[in-house]
């Protein structure tokens, strides 16, 4: 994915920032616990296509 890309794009809940998952290709929002897809270098900025995060998965990301 173009990273430039992740400067523009906010979640579509919260409209915070997301963190790129480069292991899972997903873009993370913290604060929802939501991971959105990204599909041939598209990220799926759609709430119902999100998945949920779990509480590890999270900690992982803090970095
Ligand atoms: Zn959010």
């Amino acid at each position: 994915m173009n990273p430039k890309l992740l400067d523009i794009l906010v979640c579509p809940c919260c409209k915070g920032e997301l963190l790129l998952n480069k292991d899972s290709d997903e873009l993370v929002c913290r604060f929802d616990k939501l991971a959105y897809p990204i599909r041939d270098d598209i990220p799926v900025m759609l709430e119902n296509e999100a998945r949920e995060l779990g509480v590890a998965e999270l900690d992982a990301l803090k970095g």
